[in-house]
């Protein structure tokens, strides 16, 4: 099964991708979690990529498809590429590799969801710096401030989740990657999911809809 998952800044993308996995192992591919572990270890593409990601813009196509295609020459099949692609040239690079790689996507799931939850969302969003798991300071607070509830880790908010940069994601979100929504409707591979509530609560029904797809 290869699946796009697409929607804004917040939306659960992550999550998603993340909770799938109790139904079946995927490759999980997010463009995001690359580039920032690349700016952890302060390599070349880090230090090209902090620039635009500071600003709520998007990398480069050339590096970001360079890299999609370098990560799917490892896997090939049962993936979810988690934030790529993210605009129309990515979409048609990515349809490119595929093509090369004689894989075919199952579909694409767009999370839909309004723009005032997700702000709120992002602002009290952090994440333990060990382990990864997710915090959110209204809804799943840590018992200890700032300390990871799992591994006793120290808790960080993304650089990029401050207001201003928050501001221009979205205006990223909607001129460059709200687009692929008609673009894989054309392809007949579009999945819509309101992600209001949140993203777990719809993950059996979401399930339930890709195993029909993958028959
Ligand atoms: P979010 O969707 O919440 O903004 P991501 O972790 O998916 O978070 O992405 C964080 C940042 O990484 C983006 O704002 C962008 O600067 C960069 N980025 C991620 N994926 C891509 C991509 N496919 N193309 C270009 N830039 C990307
Ligand atoms: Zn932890």
């Amino acid at each position: 099964m290869q699946l796009i998952i697409f929607g804004a800044p917040g939306a659960g993308k992550g999550t998603m991708a993340q909770n799938i996995q109790k139904f079946k192992q995927f490759s999980h591919i997010s463009t995001g979690d690359l580039f920032r572990r690349h700016i952890k270890e302060k390599t070349d593409l880090g230090k090209l990529a902090t620039e635009y990601i500071e600003k709520g813009l998007l990398v480069p196509d050339k590096v970001t498809e360079d890299l999609i295609r370098h990560e799917l020459d490892m896997i090939r099949e049962d993936f979810i590429l988690d934030g790529f692609p993210r605009n129309i040239a990515q979409a048609e690079a990515l349809d490119e590799i595929l093509q090369d790689f004689g894989i075919k996507l199952t579909a694409c799931v767009h999370l839909d969801i309004d723009p005032e939850i997700v702000v709120e969302r992002l602002v009290n969003r952090m994440s333990c710096q060990d382990c990864g798991a997710p915090y959110n300071l209204i809804i799943k607070k840590p018992k200890v401030e700032n300390v990871c509830d799992e591994c006793g880790g120290q808790l960080t908010r993304r650089a990029d989740d401050n207001e201003e940069t928050i501001r221009h994601r979205f205006t990223t979100y909607h001129e460059e990657t709200a687009p692929l929504i008609d673009y894989y409707k054309k392809q007949g591979l579009l999945m819509t999911v309101n992600c209001n509530e949140g993203i777990l609560t719809k993950l059996d029904q979401v399930w339930e809809e890709l195993s029909a797809l993958d028959k």
